[in-house]
């Protein structure tokens, strides 16, 4: 298959729909460009007007297993016509139970686990930040800049990515305390790693603990493995096991976000993996469950131990999400991760030859299907370019190839995780068109 796109997009049923879009539907969301997606296949999206894309996004790295995967659309018809809802704040669902006894064994850190299921990332954070403060009976939460961890009240405190998100909505957690994250491309305190003996952690036991907050009114420490929303970043070497030594030596519970860097994205189930290093508390959604609405907050047994009516969601957990959920699992498990490692590999060496020929394509990194490129002014000052790379994203649109952009200057590659070799080299053919044609 190979993209199909005519000149006048949007198209005229498009267009249509964008009228409408814009007369009834909130103004608050933020679209890149105007795609009006029908129907999906793999890779691959179609618009109202017959358009064909390829998907770099995979809807923001949710369809893990593709576009409508015809076995989990099976599982979802079946479970659909068997039961959609009964509220599991009430009563018992099997696939519930099921999904739970897998993630407690597929989750790093030994099966004593207990599952709380959501509806969304937002959603398993805020679960995420109740239990740590409830089971710690501390407060205080770090967070890091240019984190992202939902718009709800409480996951919104913890979220440091962009201020229109928090501006207007008056106050939030005040409990909050936030520190440069781990981003050497721009080191906030301008070091170089490892002379800087990873100071960005370091800062937490040098400064924040001695002259803003005492480490035993701190609750948890909230981090993504990879920043998704915040630019696709990627800490150096060394930074969780310094992380989680600090959490342990004061009895702070480590929380990590994988919302979008779990379940395969990165070439592993969890993408903490890669440092190898064990969470105390692990949120997931995004891809857990290829688009159906599902989120989970897995913590240690005794860790969660709230009682009965402390927390609870009507839809969380339903049982047509946790059927597609466990399906999902079972096709990550039978070679999408693997597939994710091996394809995303070879994308960034093909990236990494494009970074040495084009001058506004500054840092590039990636694990897996998670791989992020700066547009840069120069490679020498560095300088952010969001003019080019929205730029690139447009022209990217207009050849047939969904892109997004992360974070101020990053353009983040997630397509789904059965991306095949061919269909690879398609889209960073049409984003090197792209790069091109702005540059
Ligand atoms: N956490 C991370 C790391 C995310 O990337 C996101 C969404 O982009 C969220 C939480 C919030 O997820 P949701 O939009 O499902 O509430």
């Amino acid at each position: 298959m190979t993209t199909q796109v005519p000149r006048d997009i949007p198209g005229p049923n498009a267009r249509e729909i964008l009228r409408r879009d814009q007369e009834f539907i909130s103004p608050c969301y933020s679209r890149p460009y105007p795609a009006v997606i029908e129907r999906g296949e793999g890779a691959w999206v179609w618009d109202v007007d017959g358009n064909r894309f390829l998907d770099f996004t995979a809807g923001i790295a949710t369809v893990s297993t593709g576009h409508c995967h015809p076995e989990v659309v099976e599982a979802i018809q079946n479970q659909a016509s068997r039961l959609i809802h009964m509220s599991g704040t009430d009563f018992y669902y099997s696939l519930q139970v099921e999904l739970a006894e897998k993630l407690a064994e597929i989750v790093p850190g030994g099966r004593d686990k207990k599952v709380f299921f959501g509806n969304s990332g937002t959603e398993a954070n805020e679960a995420a930040l109740k239990l740590a403060r409830y089971s710690t009976g501390r407060e205080k939460a770090i967070a890091f800049y240019g984190s992202f961890h939902g718009r709800t009240y409480g996951s919104l405190s913890l979220t440091a990515s962009k201020s229109v998100q928090r501006k207007g909505f008056g106050s939030l957690l005040s409990d909050v305390i936030h520190i440069p994250y781990g981003y050497c491309y721009r080191c906030d305190y301008n070091l170089t790693y490892p002379s800087c003996g990873v100071w960005c952690v370091e800062v937490l036991e040098e400064k924040i603990f001695e002259k803003i907050v005492s480490p035993d009114e701190i609750a948890a420490i909230f981090v993504e493995p990879i920043q998704g929303e915040g630019g696709y970043v990627i800490p150096p070497p060394t930074y969780f096991q310094e992380l989680k030594s600090i959490t342990e030596k004061y009895g702070i519970l480590l929380v990590v976000d994988e919302v979008q860097t779990g379940m395969g994205r990165t070439g592993k189930m969890f993408a903490i993996e890669h440092w190898g290093v064990k969470p105390d508390i692990i949120t997931l959604a995004k891809g857990i469950a290829s688009g159906m609405p599902l989120g989970a907050c897995v913590a240690p047994s005794s860790v969660m131990s709230w009682e009965p009516g402390a927390h609870a969601s009507t839809f969380g957990g339903n049982p047509v999400s946790c059927a597609a959920a466990l399906k999902t699992i079972e096709l990550l498990e039978n070679g999408l991760v693997e597939n994710a490692r091996i394809v995303g590999e070879s994308m960034l060496l093909r990236l990494q030859e494009m970074v040495e020929k084009h001058s506004i394509l500054g840092d590039l990194r990636g694990k897996g299907l998670m791989i992020g490129v700066e547009i840069v002014k120069d490679k020498e000052s560095r300088k952010p370019n969001p003019q080019k790379r929205d730029g690139i994203v447009q022209e990217a649109f207009k050849r047939g190839l969904l892109l997004l952009g992360a974070g101020p200057t990053t353009i983040r590659f997630s397509p789904p995780l059965l991306l095949t070799q061919d269909e690879a080299d398609q889209g960073l053919e049409i984003f090197e068109e792209s790069v091109k044609k702005v540059n």
